[in-house]
Protein backbone atom coordinates (compact mmCIF):
# COMPACT_ATOMS: atom_id res chain seq x y z
CA UNK A 1 0.00 0.00 0.00
CA UNK A 2 1.31 3.45 -0.71
CA UNK A 3 0.86 5.76 2.33
CA UNK A 4 2.07 9.36 3.01
CA UNK A 5 0.73 12.17 5.13
CA UNK A 6 1.35 15.10 2.95
CA UNK A 7 1.21 18.02 5.52
CA UNK A 8 3.32 17.65 7.80
CA UNK A 9 1.74 20.01 10.31
CA UNK A 10 -1.57 20.10 12.34
CA UNK A 11 -4.19 19.41 9.90
CA UNK A 12 -3.27 16.51 8.44
CA UNK A 13 -4.04 14.99 4.62
CA UNK A 14 -3.62 11.21 3.21
CA UNK A 15 -2.74 10.10 0.53
CA UNK A 16 -3.79 6.09 0.07
CA UNK A 17 -3.35 3.99 -2.70
CA UNK A 18 -2.88 0.38 -3.39
CA UNK A 19 0.31 0.26 -5.34
CA UNK A 20 2.31 3.48 -7.30
CA UNK A 21 1.04 3.60 -11.04
CA UNK A 22 -2.89 3.17 -9.80
CA UNK A 23 -5.59 4.59 -8.41
CA UNK A 24 -5.65 6.92 -5.68
CA UNK A 25 -7.45 8.65 -2.85
CA UNK A 26 -6.81 12.02 -1.03
CA UNK A 27 -8.18 12.53 2.72
CA UNK A 28 -9.23 15.92 3.93
CA UNK A 29 -6.91 17.70 1.51
CA UNK A 30 -6.36 21.41 2.50
CA UNK A 31 -6.37 24.32 -0.21
CA UNK A 32 -2.90 25.92 1.02
CA UNK A 33 -1.46 22.96 -0.13
CA UNK A 34 -3.17 22.07 -3.66
CA UNK A 35 0.20 22.31 -5.83
CA UNK A 36 1.90 19.58 -3.77
CA UNK A 37 -0.96 17.25 -3.65
CA UNK A 38 -1.11 17.18 -7.68
CA UNK A 39 2.49 17.13 -7.97
CA UNK A 40 2.77 14.20 -5.22
CA UNK A 41 0.14 12.56 -7.44
CA UNK A 42 2.38 12.98 -10.79
CA UNK A 43 5.43 11.72 -9.17
CA UNK A 44 3.57 8.55 -8.13
CA UNK A 45 1.89 8.31 -11.50
CA UNK A 46 -1.17 8.32 -9.72
CA UNK A 47 -4.96 8.94 -11.03
CA UNK A 48 -6.99 10.33 -8.32
CA UNK A 49 -10.02 8.15 -7.70
CA UNK A 50 -12.30 9.88 -5.02
CA UNK A 51 -11.37 12.70 -2.84
CA UNK A 52 -12.78 12.21 0.94
CA UNK A 53 -13.46 15.08 3.62
CA UNK A 54 -14.20 13.07 7.07
CA UNK A 55 -16.03 16.54 7.94
CA UNK A 56 -16.97 19.05 6.94
CA UNK A 57 -13.81 21.02 8.22
CA UNK A 58 -13.62 24.91 10.38
CA UNK A 59 -10.25 25.74 10.37
CA UNK A 60 -9.03 25.39 6.85
CA UNK A 61 -10.60 25.82 3.21
CA UNK A 62 -11.15 21.96 1.98
CA UNK A 63 -8.86 21.20 -1.20
CA UNK A 64 -11.92 18.54 -2.54
CA UNK A 65 -13.82 21.21 -4.60
CA UNK A 66 -10.62 22.43 -6.64
CA UNK A 67 -9.22 18.84 -7.00
CA UNK A 68 -12.69 18.12 -8.77
CA UNK A 69 -12.10 20.80 -10.68
CA UNK A 70 -9.02 20.02 -11.86
CA UNK A 71 -8.72 16.12 -11.95
CA UNK A 72 -12.18 15.29 -12.18
CA UNK A 73 -12.25 13.01 -9.09
CA UNK A 74 -15.41 12.72 -7.22
CA UNK A 75 -15.75 14.61 -3.86
CA UNK A 76 -17.16 12.45 -0.93
CA UNK A 77 -18.94 12.96 2.04
CA UNK A 78 -21.01 11.79 4.57
CA UNK A 79 -25.39 12.09 3.82
CA UNK A 80 -25.18 15.22 6.66
CA UNK A 81 -22.35 17.05 5.33
CA UNK A 82 -24.35 20.53 4.63
CA UNK A 83 -22.38 21.09 1.28
CA UNK A 84 -23.96 21.37 -2.44
CA UNK A 85 -21.64 19.60 -4.82
CA UNK A 86 -20.87 15.95 -3.28
CA UNK A 87 -20.87 13.80 -5.51
CA UNK A 88 -20.95 10.74 -3.29
CA UNK A 89 -22.70 10.98 -0.25
CA UNK A 90 -21.85 7.62 1.62
CA UNK A 91 -23.26 6.30 4.77
CA UNK A 92 -22.37 3.76 7.74
CA UNK A 93 -21.24 0.17 6.57
CA UNK A 94 -21.11 1.49 2.99
CA UNK A 95 -17.76 0.21 1.15
CA UNK A 96 -15.87 2.19 -1.53
CA UNK A 97 -13.26 0.49 -3.58
CA UNK A 98 -9.83 2.20 -4.98
CA UNK A 99 -8.18 -0.72 -6.32
CA UNK A 100 -7.30 -3.93 -4.59
CA UNK A 101 -8.36 -1.54 -1.27
CA UNK A 102 -11.55 -1.54 0.40
CA UNK A 103 -12.73 1.59 2.09
CA UNK A 104 -15.39 1.07 4.80
CA UNK A 105 -17.05 4.17 6.22
CA UNK A 106 -18.01 4.22 9.73
CA UNK A 107 -20.35 7.17 10.75
CA UNK A 108 -18.85 9.06 14.04
CA UNK A 109 -20.54 11.86 13.88
CA UNK A 110 -20.07 13.79 17.77
CA UNK A 111 -17.56 16.29 16.36
CA UNK A 112 -19.60 17.50 13.41
CA UNK A 113 -22.98 15.77 12.60
CA UNK A 114 -21.48 14.80 9.41
CA UNK A 115 -18.34 12.73 10.69
CA UNK A 116 -16.99 10.05 9.09
CA UNK A 117 -14.24 7.62 9.97
CA UNK A 118 -12.50 5.33 7.09
CA UNK A 119 -10.92 1.70 8.12
CA UNK A 120 -9.15 0.33 5.55
CA UNK A 121 -6.68 -3.07 5.96
CA UNK A 122 -4.91 -2.31 8.84
CA UNK A 123 -5.77 1.41 9.81
CA UNK A 124 -8.60 4.00 10.43
CA UNK A 125 -8.79 7.81 9.63
CA UNK A 126 -10.71 9.26 12.15
CA UNK A 127 -11.14 12.86 11.45
CA UNK A 128 -11.72 14.74 14.19
CA UNK A 129 -13.57 12.48 16.37
CA UNK A 130 -10.75 10.59 18.09
CA UNK A 131 -7.14 12.07 18.22
CA UNK A 132 -4.09 10.85 19.20
CA UNK A 133 -4.27 10.93 23.24
CA UNK A 134 -7.38 13.37 22.80
CA UNK A 135 -10.42 13.95 20.64
CA UNK A 136 -11.58 16.81 18.76
CA UNK A 137 -13.54 19.52 20.14
CA UNK A 138 -17.66 19.11 19.67
CA UNK A 139 -18.68 22.58 21.51
CA UNK A 140 -19.61 24.50 17.84
CA UNK A 141 -20.63 23.55 14.55
CA UNK A 142 -23.21 21.22 15.38
CA UNK A 143 -20.98 19.49 17.89
CA UNK A 144 -22.47 16.90 20.06
CA UNK A 145 -20.07 15.30 23.00
CA UNK A 146 -22.41 12.60 23.78
CA UNK A 147 -22.64 11.53 19.99
CA UNK A 148 -18.75 11.45 19.91
CA UNK A 149 -18.56 9.61 22.93
CA UNK A 150 -20.68 6.96 21.53
CA UNK A 151 -18.77 7.21 18.15
CA UNK A 152 -15.35 6.50 20.11
CA UNK A 153 -16.19 3.72 22.28
CA UNK A 154 -19.23 1.71 20.11
CA UNK A 155 -17.98 2.30 16.81
CA UNK A 156 -13.76 3.08 16.72
CA UNK A 157 -13.11 0.88 20.11
CA UNK A 158 -14.87 -1.98 18.42
CA UNK A 159 -12.18 -2.56 15.98
CA UNK A 160 -9.27 -4.64 16.54
CA UNK A 161 -6.88 -3.08 18.94
CA UNK A 162 -3.93 -3.36 16.72
CA UNK A 163 -5.74 -0.92 13.94
CA UNK A 164 -3.41 2.23 13.28
CA UNK A 165 -5.36 5.26 13.79
CA UNK A 166 -5.04 8.24 11.79
CA UNK A 167 -6.39 11.45 12.95
CA UNK A 168 -7.06 14.53 10.78
CA UNK A 169 -5.24 16.99 13.06
CA UNK A 170 -2.46 16.74 16.00
CA UNK A 171 -1.46 19.77 17.75
CA UNK A 172 1.58 17.77 20.48
CA UNK A 173 3.77 15.96 17.41
CA UNK A 174 2.17 12.37 18.06
CA UNK A 175 2.46 10.25 14.96
CA UNK A 176 1.31 6.46 16.19
CA UNK A 177 -1.09 5.38 17.88
CA UNK A 178 -3.86 1.87 17.62
CA UNK A 179 -7.01 1.63 19.00
CA UNK A 180 -5.82 -0.77 21.82
CA UNK A 181 -3.61 2.25 23.16
CA UNK A 182 -6.01 4.71 22.98
CA UNK A 183 -8.27 2.64 24.41
CA UNK A 184 -6.06 2.08 27.31
CA UNK A 185 -4.86 5.18 27.75
CA UNK A 186 -6.60 8.51 25.87
CA UNK A 187 -7.18 10.88 28.44
CA UNK A 188 -10.22 12.02 27.61
CA UNK A 189 -12.04 8.38 26.94
CA UNK A 190 -10.35 6.12 29.08
CA UNK A 191 -12.09 4.97 32.74
CA UNK A 192 -14.74 8.10 31.77
CA UNK A 193 -18.79 7.71 32.11
CA UNK A 194 -20.48 9.75 28.64
CA UNK A 195 -21.62 11.78 31.47
CA UNK A 196 -18.15 12.75 32.58
CA UNK A 197 -16.78 13.21 29.09
CA UNK A 198 -19.74 15.52 28.04
CA UNK A 199 -19.20 17.66 31.31
CA UNK A 200 -15.61 17.90 30.04
CA UNK A 201 -16.04 18.05 26.44
CA UNK A 202 -18.83 20.84 27.41
CA UNK A 203 -16.56 23.15 29.63
CA UNK A 204 -13.07 22.92 27.52
CA UNK A 205 -13.35 26.50 27.17
CA UNK A 206 -11.43 27.02 24.20
CA UNK A 207 -11.40 30.03 22.08
CA UNK A 208 -12.84 29.25 18.49
CA UNK A 209 -10.37 28.40 15.83
CA UNK A 210 -8.42 31.39 14.33
CA UNK A 211 -9.57 30.64 10.71
CA UNK A 212 -13.03 29.72 11.04
CA UNK A 213 -14.78 32.75 9.84
CA UNK A 214 -12.89 32.46 6.57
CA UNK A 215 -13.36 28.49 6.33
CA UNK A 216 -16.39 27.08 7.79
CA UNK A 217 -18.78 29.12 5.65
CA UNK A 218 -16.92 28.45 2.88
CA UNK A 219 -16.75 24.90 3.27
CA UNK A 220 -20.12 24.61 4.13
CA UNK A 221 -21.15 26.18 0.91
CA UNK A 222 -18.73 24.95 -1.19
CA UNK A 223 -18.49 28.78 -2.44
CA UNK A 224 -15.08 29.40 -3.09
CA UNK A 225 -14.20 32.35 -5.22
CA UNK A 226 -14.97 35.06 -2.16
CA UNK A 227 -17.96 36.08 -4.01
CA UNK A 228 -20.15 36.09 -0.90
CA UNK A 229 -19.67 38.37 2.54
CA UNK A 230 -20.90 35.74 4.68
CA UNK A 231 -22.46 36.75 8.15
CA UNK A 232 -20.42 36.83 11.34
CA UNK A 233 -20.34 33.37 13.31
CA UNK A 234 -22.12 34.90 16.11
CA UNK A 235 -25.21 35.90 14.09
CA UNK A 236 -25.95 32.09 12.71
CA UNK A 237 -26.54 31.58 16.92
CA UNK A 238 -29.25 33.82 16.52
CA UNK A 239 -31.02 32.35 13.93
CA UNK A 240 -34.26 31.28 15.18
CA UNK A 241 -34.65 27.18 14.49
CA UNK A 242 -38.34 25.48 13.54
CA UNK A 243 -38.84 21.86 13.21
CA UNK A 244 -40.12 20.10 10.03
CA UNK A 245 -42.88 19.41 11.83
CA UNK A 246 -43.51 22.87 12.72
CA UNK A 247 -43.22 24.47 9.58
CA UNK A 248 -45.59 21.95 7.93
CA UNK A 249 -48.08 22.72 10.38
CA UNK A 250 -47.73 26.14 9.95
CA UNK A 251 -48.16 25.05 5.86
CA UNK A 252 -51.51 23.38 6.72
CA UNK A 253 -53.03 25.99 9.34
CA UNK A 254 -51.20 29.21 9.62
CA UNK A 255 -50.48 32.23 7.13
CA UNK A 256 -48.02 30.60 5.01
CA UNK A 257 -44.49 31.64 4.93
CA UNK A 258 -42.47 32.48 2.42
CA UNK A 259 -40.34 29.23 1.74
CA UNK A 260 -36.67 30.51 0.53
CA UNK A 261 -34.99 27.31 -0.48
CA UNK A 262 -31.02 27.90 -0.54
CA UNK A 263 -29.72 25.42 -2.81
CA UNK A 264 -28.43 24.49 -5.92
CA UNK A 265 -31.09 23.62 -8.99
CA UNK A 266 -30.11 20.74 -9.14
CA UNK A 267 -30.93 19.95 -5.50
CA UNK A 268 -33.86 21.78 -5.87
CA UNK A 269 -35.09 19.06 -8.36
CA UNK A 270 -32.73 16.37 -6.88
CA UNK A 271 -33.07 13.35 -4.60
CA UNK A 272 -34.40 15.22 -1.80
CA UNK A 273 -36.96 17.24 -3.71
CA UNK A 274 -38.15 20.71 -2.42
CA UNK A 275 -41.24 21.66 -0.52
CA UNK A 276 -44.17 22.80 -2.94
CA UNK A 277 -44.29 26.52 -3.18
CA UNK A 278 -40.78 27.16 -2.05
CA UNK A 279 -39.09 29.48 -4.21
CA UNK A 280 -35.23 29.05 -5.05
CA UNK A 281 -32.63 31.36 -4.78
CA UNK A 282 -28.89 30.03 -4.30
CA UNK A 283 -27.43 31.01 -1.74
CA UNK A 284 -24.64 32.31 -4.09
CA UNK A 285 -27.06 34.85 -5.63
CA UNK A 286 -29.24 35.82 -2.14
CA UNK A 287 -27.42 39.11 -1.34
CA UNK A 288 -27.68 40.27 -5.20
CA UNK A 289 -31.35 38.86 -5.36
CA UNK A 290 -32.41 40.28 -2.03
CA UNK A 291 -33.93 43.45 -3.43
CA UNK A 292 -36.40 41.28 -5.55
CA UNK A 293 -37.88 39.36 -1.60
CA UNK A 294 -37.95 43.66 -0.30
CA UNK A 295 -41.72 42.77 0.21
CA UNK A 296 -41.19 39.63 2.36
CA UNK A 297 -38.65 42.21 4.75
CA UNK A 298 -41.32 42.27 7.76
CA UNK A 299 -43.11 38.97 7.24
CA UNK A 300 -42.56 35.58 7.64
CA UNK A 301 -39.66 33.81 5.62
CA UNK A 302 -38.16 30.22 6.25
CA UNK A 303 -34.82 29.49 4.43
CA UNK A 304 -34.31 26.27 3.49
CA UNK A 305 -31.37 24.01 2.34
CA UNK A 306 -29.85 20.06 2.63
CA UNK A 307 -29.12 20.27 5.93
CA UNK A 308 -30.35 23.74 7.47
CA UNK A 309 -26.67 24.53 7.92
CA UNK A 310 -26.10 26.54 4.55
CA UNK A 311 -29.67 28.11 5.22
CA UNK A 312 -28.82 29.63 8.56
CA UNK A 313 -25.95 31.09 6.72
CA UNK A 314 -28.90 32.51 4.50
CA UNK A 315 -30.90 33.63 7.26
CA UNK A 316 -28.50 35.34 8.99
CA UNK A 317 -27.34 36.96 5.66
CA UNK A 318 -31.05 38.13 5.55
CA UNK A 319 -31.33 39.72 9.01
CA UNK A 320 -28.16 41.78 8.08
CA UNK A 321 -30.03 43.33 5.44
CA UNK A 322 -33.31 44.00 7.62
CA UNK A 323 -35.22 40.78 7.17
CA UNK A 324 -36.65 40.97 10.26
CA UNK A 325 -38.76 37.37 10.41
CA UNK A 326 -36.58 34.60 8.84
CA UNK A 327 -35.96 31.71 10.60
CA UNK A 328 -34.32 28.60 9.48
CA UNK A 329 -36.04 24.63 8.52
CA UNK A 330 -34.08 22.89 11.21
CA UNK A 331 -31.92 19.81 9.62
CA UNK A 332 -32.99 21.05 5.99
CA UNK A 333 -35.05 19.04 3.48
CA UNK A 334 -32.98 16.03 4.95
CA UNK A 335 -34.86 15.80 7.92
CA UNK A 336 -37.97 16.80 6.58
CA UNK A 337 -37.81 13.93 3.76
CA UNK A 338 -36.56 12.05 7.20
CA UNK A 339 -39.70 12.74 8.54
CA UNK A 340 -42.02 11.78 5.71
CA UNK A 341 -43.26 14.40 4.99
CA UNK A 342 -44.54 16.45 1.38
CA UNK A 343 -41.99 16.67 -1.34
CA UNK A 344 -42.15 17.73 -5.03
CA UNK A 345 -39.31 17.28 -7.81
CA UNK A 346 -40.42 18.92 -10.74
CA UNK A 347 -39.21 22.63 -11.29
FE1 LIG B 1 -12.47 19.42 12.43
Amino acid sequence: MLFHELNRSACKTYLLAADPGGAAVLIDPVKDHLDRYIAVLAYFNCRLEMVIDTHTHADHRTASWDLHELLGAPVVMHRRAPAPHIDVHVEDGQELSVDALRLRILYTPGHTPDGISIYVQDRVFTGDTLLIHGTGRADFAGGDAGAQFDSITQKLFALPDETLVFPAHDYRGHSLSTIGEEKRSNPRVAGHTREAYIELMNNLGLPLPEKIQEAMQANLSAIEDGSVQFPPLSKLSEVRQLSPAAVHNRLLHGSAPLLLDVREPDEFVGELGHIRGSRLVPLKELAAHAAELAEHKHSDIVAICRSGVRSTTAAAMLAGLGFDHVANLKGGMLDWNDAGLPVVREP
